[in-house]
């Protein structure tokens, strides 16, 4: 594992990013690269590389991640016109940054698939 991760050094201020929400255990930044009008990632602050390295453990941050994306959904004043969530594991799902993160894109019709 890498020293720390893109989504660490955001965190310790040693790169720049507005964090839009934080508590005890999770923060959420805006994604610098949005593939929608509203991309928003929603982050640990625990160090966890992949899903695949998830542990018993991890079941009550994981369902707080999904209820923070689920209050930035109505913050946002997506969550009745609609949203996806998001998990990008491994090269074929797309994940480039190996910190867990959950997507939380919206706020336009989203590309099926
Ligand atoms: P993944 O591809 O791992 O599922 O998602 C990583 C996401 O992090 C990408 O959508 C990418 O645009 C975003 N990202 C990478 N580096 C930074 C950064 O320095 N700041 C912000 N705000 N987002 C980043």
């Amino acid at each position: 594992m890498e020293e720390k991760s893109i989504f660490q050094m955001i965190l310790d201020k040693e790169i720049e990013s507005e964090i839009i929400y934080e508590d005890d255990k999770i923060f959420c930044i805006k994604d610098i690269n949005p593939a929608a009008k509203i991309h928003l990632l929603i982050i640990p602050k625990k160090r966890i590389e992949t899903i695949n390295d998830l542990q018993e453990e991890d079941k009550d941050l994981i369902g707080s991640m999904v209820l923070v994306a689920k209050e930035l959904a109505k913050k946002y004043e997506i969550d009745e016109s609609g949203y996806r969530l998001v998990w990008n594991t491994n090269e074929d799902g797309g994940q480039t940054v190996y910190h867990i993160h959950l997507h939380l894109l919206g706020g336009q019709k989203l590309r099926e698939f």
